[in-house]
This record gives structure tokens, C-alpha cells and sequence, in this order.
């Protein structure tokens, strides 16, 4: 196993009590270790006592928690987007909806998307540990994979932020529909199904760029990271607005933040503790009990 992180420097326990966000770590302190680095146990044992001594967690995940259930992420070294920058395009609400060539090569991606068949990893499980300690505030998740659901965390804890993918939504009338129901029809011969009530377009009930959040939905984050104790960013490079700025109310608030990420983020030198290293290992280790 192999989690990258910097050494604790200082204890901020006292009786048993965590007693602020003062930054234990050193400022990046061997932030890069060769890919046969050992565990840094410290790192690990730190962050896991931080999250043993909080009665509420928020947790944030983004692509990464899901990219070990075979799901590649945008925006890391085999991202999406990383190889392909044209690809972004698609994902715009204008490009989507003036083009119909867009949407057709849009239906074919997703009948052949791996997200409809994946599965969760551990990652997944042990946030559903979380919860089942009773300790789970809100499960904020920029992923529109699912997966957080099919592991089992009430759908009641999650937010989708940005929507999932499995539903479908009209652009026209708001209709909705499970997705499978649209990509039988699209296997049928249709190659860019619209609304059967209005006629409308039809596209994944997703966030798109170009399209506003739910206020709701945001201000449900919001809430989560200046309510809960500690705050759990991971599998997300925390460049994606106004999400990631779950992370700074957190720190404004006073509260802890634990980042766990393959890769540095913009907030790690302002974070409780950092653990470089895969969520799919570094989850279980700090909330399996
Ligand atoms: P991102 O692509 O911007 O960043 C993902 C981060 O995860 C990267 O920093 C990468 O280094 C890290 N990472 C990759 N594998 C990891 C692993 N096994 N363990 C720990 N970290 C790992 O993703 P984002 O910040 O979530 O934003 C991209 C947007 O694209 C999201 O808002 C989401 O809506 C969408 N998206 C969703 C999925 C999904 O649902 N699974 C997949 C791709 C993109």
C-alpha cells in the first residue's frame, strides 16, 4: 500500500479532544515519494484520529474515489479531458442543444459507457462505514456515476451536485425518466431520442457547463462543511467552482480538513492532513473500524 502524505509535526489533541485546524503537517514537506515509498503511517494514523474524535464528517468526493471501479476521471494524468481537451465541448449545455451531431455521438458514449457497469470499490464501502457509525453529516458528490448509492450510503446523506446519469431529463418540459428507458430506445434505432410527452430534447439529468446548480443542492454543501466537524475531500483536484469552495468555508469555519487525493491539490498546504495515495486504499484505512 502506498499513501504519500507529510509528518505529523505536533499533536492538537488534548483529553481526547480535537482542539483545532492548526496545520500539523509541514508546508509540503516531502510532498513527491518515489512510487515504492512505504505507507507514511503517520500521515495516516493522524488523520484517521481526527476523523475517530468528530461526531460529524462532511465528505466531498470527486472522479477519483471512482476511478479504481474502472470510471477514468477528467481531469487526472489519464483523464477524459487530459487527453482529449476537445472532449470538454460536449459537455456543454449550447454545443448540446444546437447540435444534433453532438447529441447523437453523446447517446452513442453513453450506451457504451463503463459508468452504467461499474461497480463500487472499497473506497465506496468504507464511506458507507462512515455512515453506519452514525457519523456521516452529508455525503457531497460531484460524481454523476451513482455509485455512491449503489454502495449503499442512504440517498438521503448524498447530494448529487452535479446530477446523475442515470436519469434522463427533457431541456423543454423538465420531464424525467430512468435513463435505461432512453438508451433502450436508442439500441432500438432512435439516435437522438426526444421527449415522448413534448417533443424536447432529451439529455442525462446532469449538470452540464453552461447550466446553474440547484440552489439547494448547494447551499445542502455549503451547510455540510461549515456544520460538520471535519471536512473529507476525495478523489477530486478541487478545481471545479463552487464546489471546491466547500473546502475553504470549512477551513474559515474552523474546522478540520482532510484532503486524500493521487495528486497535490490547490488546498493542501492549508489542510489538517494531506494523503497522497489512492482513495480505494487510503478510505478503508481511515474509516474501517
Ligand atoms: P477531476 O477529474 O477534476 O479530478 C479527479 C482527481 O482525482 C484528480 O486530481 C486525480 O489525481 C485524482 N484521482 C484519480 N484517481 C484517484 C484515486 N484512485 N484515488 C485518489 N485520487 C484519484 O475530478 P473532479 O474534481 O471530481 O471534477 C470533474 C467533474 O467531472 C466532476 O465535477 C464530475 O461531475 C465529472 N466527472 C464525474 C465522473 C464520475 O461520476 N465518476 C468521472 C469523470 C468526471
Amino acid at each position: 500500500m502506498k499513501v504519500h502524505g507529510q509528518r505529523a509535526r505536533r499533536t492538537v489533541f488534548k483529553g481526547g479532544r480535537l482542539l483545532g485546524i492548526s496545520v500539523v503537517f509541514g508546508h509540503n514537506e516531502e510532498m513527491v515519494f518515489p512510487d515504492d515509498e512505504p505507507i507514511d503511517a503517520t500521515a495516516v494514523a493522524f488523520a484517521r484520529r481526527v476523523l475517530e474524535s468528530a461526531s460529524s464528517v462532511a465528505v466531498l468526493s470527486g472522479a477519483g474515489i471512482s476511478t479504481d471501479s474502472g470510471i477514468p476521471d477528467f481531469r487526472g494524468p489519464n483523464g477524459v479531458w487530459t487527453r482529449n481537451p476537445g472532449a470538454e465541448k460536449r459537455s456543454t449545455i449550447q454545443h448540446y442543444v444546437e447540435d444534433p451531431q453532438v447529441r447523437r455521438d453523446a447517446w452513442q458514449i453513453r450506451l457504451q459507457s463503463d459508468m452504467f457497469s461499474a461497480s463500487p470499490n472499497d473506497g465506496h464501502k468504507a464511506l458507507v462505514e462512515l455512515e453506519r457509525s452514525g457519523r456521516l453529516h452529508t455525503l457531497v458528490t460531484q460524481n454523476i456515476d451513482g455509485l455512491h448509492v449503489i454502495a449503499g450510503n442512504s440517498p438521503d446523506k448524498i447530494v448529487e451536485i452535479h446530477g446523475t446519469v442515470h436519469r434522463w431529463e427533457c431541456v423543454n418540459c423538465g420531464a424525467r425518466g430512468p435513463m435505461v428507458e432512453a438508451l433502450d430506445r436508442v439500441r432500438a434505432g432512435e439516435e437522438d431520442p426526444h421527449c415522448l410527452p413534448c417533443g424536447g430534447i432529451v439529455k442525462s439529468a446532469t449538470i452540464m457547463f453552461g447550466q446553474s446548480l440547484v440552489a439547494a443542492d448547494l447551499m445542502r454543501a455549503e451547510l455540510a462543511a461549515t456544520e460538520a466537524e471535519v471536512l473529507l475531500a476525495v478523489g477530486t483536484s478541487l478545481s471545479v467552482y463552487p464546489v471546491a469552495a466547500m473546502v475553504p468555508l470549512a477551513l474559515e469555519a474552523g474546522r478540520a480538513v482532510i484532503i486524500v487525493n493521487a495528486e497535490p491539490t490547490p488546498f493542501d498546504q492549508h489542510a489538517t492532513a494531506v494523503i497522497h495515495g489512492s482513495a480505494s486504499v487510503v478510505l478503508p484505512a481511515l474509516l474501517t473500524p
